[in-house]
């Protein structure tokens, strides 16, 4: 990215169009209402231009609205595919309190439309921005939600109407907010996505901290152009306009000792760029640094999006390309036997020396907390330091061609169709072999996380809830009633379905409790019947007498547990079996011979 940034000083604008947080000299953020007049502003003034739509409600019943940006006029997104456009999806404040994008996207919008200064930048892109993804935790307004955040003011909340954090609910999609992004993204099929935030975190010099995952379960050429022309373009372009960028999310390795170096990041796809992996589309996470002040973080915000802007336009047929490609390969994820898919991507596995520009710091034991303790200076600290990165493929499965998932399981089947995943369904009862997995050693966690009780990896934000246990697929014949969901993997969301539909994916409908029923024992012996049972079983099977006696001997919590000495003979026998605990009910589908399905080819 050669050129020069194009962003300039607000006061070369005639006052009527400050931006209402440069009206205040960035002391505030304006609330929902003054953001949709000022863009409604705009769209008055230029309607060949901009046109203002809306994509849903809210919990709360807000409209959601976006805001399109087309150069001719042409506002509808098949047309504008049709004419080799690059679509870019923007999207502000999905964490409210973090308005940066936000207020950096309204002067964008005014440079680019009432100014009309950089035309070029619209010339093969048409932009499409959501002003305030989060509606309902934007106008949750207070000053004492962004603690650790230098401004603005007054700043929305972290949460949506029923304190979701929509940066979790990408997968499981309960949200309404989410679903209508789920809508609005596959009506427009944008070519890139870009997220804005705000850090939490240490302190450091850089004001631009940015992530685009070019991790080994993204498309490889896909990830090849993020990691050698989009990522140090930004980079180049945000330092020529005079900020400073660092080209990852930071955190600190122990959050006492900035001396340790950086963490290793996750992106699994309850986040918006981890959904992007699924989606085969590049996902630009910006974190604008917390501690900076208001001005310095909106504008260098709007620098990113400039700096985007400026490459789409210049690569924009090779990203479209590349786009076409990586949903054609995604297609062909079924019929692509002997490979493996990357199911969990976790952060790091290499060390690598980074000159870092943090900022002074001291270390001392703290009498409140009892435990080292980190106070920040304000003089540079320019600093060589060891990072974690890389990236290690801890989990890989062989796909099947597709899955069957029985009727009753409404909510699973629910969640795919928001996603816009092609699901057919049976039209009569079906017995095939399909492999199905047996499920066991699950913990579930004593404490809720998203408004669920789920099985969680750690990731670099999160702490750990639960622990998985195994799933082992064993083939079989099965059974399916007419009316089961069948989902192949010829479609360009078949990663969608994968991660999904396989257990062990960090976030499965399992992971997410959606299959805790399976786990639930529902019937059970009374323990004189019980008494009567594994004294039948021990005359009927010599050999379980010595399995038991083992037990007995080796397990002191079996040993004095008579219900567990009880069910030790319940669960073998058939009347054990018969509760099926930890049958997996989704079947992988090796061929879809037999089946009779509501017609209808993969999307
Ligand atoms: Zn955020």
């Amino acid at each position: 990215m050669g050129s020069h940034p194009v962003s300039r000083n607000p006061s070369d604008f005639p006052s009527s169009w400050r931006t209402p947080t440069e009206a205040s000299d960035y002391r505030s953020t304006p609330d929902y209402a003054e953001t949709v007049r000022f863009v409604e502003r705009i769209a008055e003034t230029c309607p060949e231009k901009v046109r203002i739509e809306s994509f849903g409600r809210s919990g709360e019943g807000r409209d959601l609205k976006i805001v399109v940006v087309s150069q001719d006029g042409v506002f509808d997104p098949d047309a504008l595919h049709a004419s080799g456009r690059v679509v870019l999806l923007v999207q502000n404040a999905i964490h409210a309190g973090e308005t940066d994008g936000k207020d950096a996207s309204l002067a964008l919008l005014r440079d680019l439309v009432v100014a009309d200064r950089s035309p070029e930048l619209l010339e093969r892109v048409a932009l499409v921005v959501i002003p305030v993804y989060n509606v309902d935790g934007h106008e949750r307004r207070s000053a004492y939600n962004r603690i650790n955040q230098n401004g603005p003011e007054v700043a929305g909340w972290r949460a949506n109407g029923t304190n979701l954090n929509l940066n979790r609910d990408y997968m499981k999609a309960v949200a309404p907010e989410t679903r209508a992004f789920l809508r609005l993204f596959h009506r427009w099929l944008p070519d890139f996505f870009v997220d804005n935030h705000v850090t939490d975190g240490c302190d450091f010099q850089y004001d631009v901290t940015f992530m685009l995952d070019a991790t080994p379960d993204v498309d490889p050429p896909l990830a090849t152009w993020i990691r050698s022309v989009v990522a140090p373009g930004i980079q180049r372009y945000v330092e020529a306009g005079s900020h400073l960028a660092f080209p990852r999310q930071i955190f600190l390795r122990d959050e006492t000792d900035p001396s340790q170096g950086l963490r290793a990041v996750d992106n699994a796809p309850r986040f918006s760029t981890g959904q992007m992996i699924l989606e085969n589309r590049p996902g630009l996470l910006v974190e604008m640094h917390m501690l900076k002040d208001y001005r310095t973080r909106v504008t260098g915000n709007q620098l990113v999006l400039e700096a985007v802007l400026q490459r789409l336009n210049e690569d924009g047929e090779r990203l479209i390309r590349l786009n076409r490609e990586a949903d054609a390969r995604a297609a062909r994820l079924g019929t692509d036997r002997g490979s493996r898919f990357p199911l969990v991507v976790t952060g790091g596995g290499e060390m690598t020396q980074v000159e870092f520009r943090g900022i002074e710091y001291s270390r001392f034991r703290s009498e409140i907390s009892g435990a080292m303790a980190v106070r920040f200076g304000t003089t540079p600290w320019n600093v060589s330091l060891p990072m974690e990165s890389g990236a290690t493929v801890e989990v890989t499965v062989a796909l099947p061609m597709g899955y069957i998932i029985p009727p009753p399981w409404t909510d699973v089947i629910d969640v795919l169709e928001a996603h816009g995943v092609h699901v057919r369904r049976t039209t009569a009862p079906w017995t095939g072999t399909v492999e199905r997995y047996r499920c066991s050693g699950m913990h579930w966690p004593d404490r809720p996380f998203e408004g669920r009780f789920p099985i969680l990896r750690r990731s670099a934000v999160e702490r750990e809830f639960g622990r998985f246990g195994d799933c082992v697929p064993v083939t079989e014949a099965v059974t399916y009633p007419s009316g089961s969901a069948v989902v192949t993997l010829d479609q360009r969301l078949s990663k969608v379905v994968v991660h999904w539909l396989e257990p062990e994916a960090p976030d499965s409908a399992l992971r997410w409790g959606f299959f805790a029923p399976i786990f639930e024992q529902k019937e059970s012996g009374e323990a004189y019947v019980l008494e009567r049972l594994a004294r039948d079983e021990l005359t009927r099977d010599p050999k379980l007498r010595t399995v038991f006696d083992q037990r007995v001997a080796s397990d002191r919590q079996f040993a004095d547990s008579p219900s567990a000495r009880l069910d030790f003979f319940y669960e073998r026998s058939p009347w054990g079996t018969a509760n099926q605990v930890g049958i997996y009910p989704v079947g992988r589908l090796m061929s879809l011979e037999g089946l009779s399905l509501t017609p209808g080819a993969g999307t």
